[in-house]
């Protein structure tokens, strides 16, 4: 048995959160009655409905892809430009990204068709650590990413403490390779965080998320994740 809402969730349908309101709105039926409590806990033998529309129960799945560049971080496209979906096509659940990578950003993206897992993840409070490396044009010294660390302020805020290191350069061609470990998923933050302290990204890679990592995997490349990932992401 279990709750309601999960179960929506697990559909693929809705986060767990938006399942409730749905539950509470009086949009779901089981076996045909309304139910609008939330606790409530069903079978897989019972029949659930959102909006009169029966919700095919599928199984979750997890999965960890290196999204190339110039792939959008989104299940459609009206433009037509690639999407990080369509190289699944194999999978036949409704998988969606979980957070996002900029149009130019390669790197480590998760997938799942588990709205509660996804939400999870995403909640600030968890305070998940993702490592990016980034090209930039200059070189940074100390000082630059000391500020990094403390935090600097983007779009009227400022950002969380972080952990900032050059990894290589090049005085010829005044460029480096910084990494900037955070926590936060601010739209487009690790750009804005260098471009802010006077060193604009020429190329942006996420290496890491929590512990998960690239390894020698290649642009659209993924694999599932392992039940002990999962249980470890959680
Ligand atoms: N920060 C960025 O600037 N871009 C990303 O895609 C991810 C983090």
């Amino acid at each position: 048995m279990e709750r309601l809402q999960k179960v929506i969730a697990h559909a693929g349908i809705a986060s767990r959160r938006d399942a409730e309101k749905m539950i509470t709105a009086g949009r779901v039926k089981v076996n045909g009655q309304l139910v609008t409590e939330l606790g409530t806990k069903v079978s897989n033998d019972d029949r659930v409905e959102v909006d009169d529309v029966p919700i095919y129960k599928e199984e979750p799945v997890y999965f960890l892809f290196y999204k190339p560049t110039g792939v959008i971080t989104a299940v459609s496209d009206d433009r037509h430009r690639p999407v990080v979906t369509d190289y699944f096509p194999e999978v036949e659940q409704r998988i969606y990204p979980i957070g996002r990578l900029d149009y130019n950003t390669s790197g480590l993206l998760l997938l799942t068709n588990d709205g509660e897992f996804a939400n999870h993840l995403m909640h600030p409070r968890y305070e998940i650590n993702k490592r990016y490396i980034a090209k930039v044009n200059g070189i940074p010294n100390k000082s630059d990413l000391a500020q990094l660390q403390k935090g600097v302020v983007i779009d009227g805020k400022k950002t969380a403490r972080a952990k900032a290191r050059l990894l290589d350069h090049n005085v010829k061609k005044q460029t480096a390779i910084v990494e900037l470990i955070i926590h936060e998923g601010r739209n487009r933050q690790v750009r804005k965080m260098l471009e802010t302290i006077g060193y604009p990204v020429d190329k942006l890679k996420r290496e890491a998320y929590a512990f998960l990592e690239l390894g020698n995997m290649q642009p659209g490349e993924w694999r599932p994740l392992l039940k002990k990932e999962v249980n470890r992401l959680l």
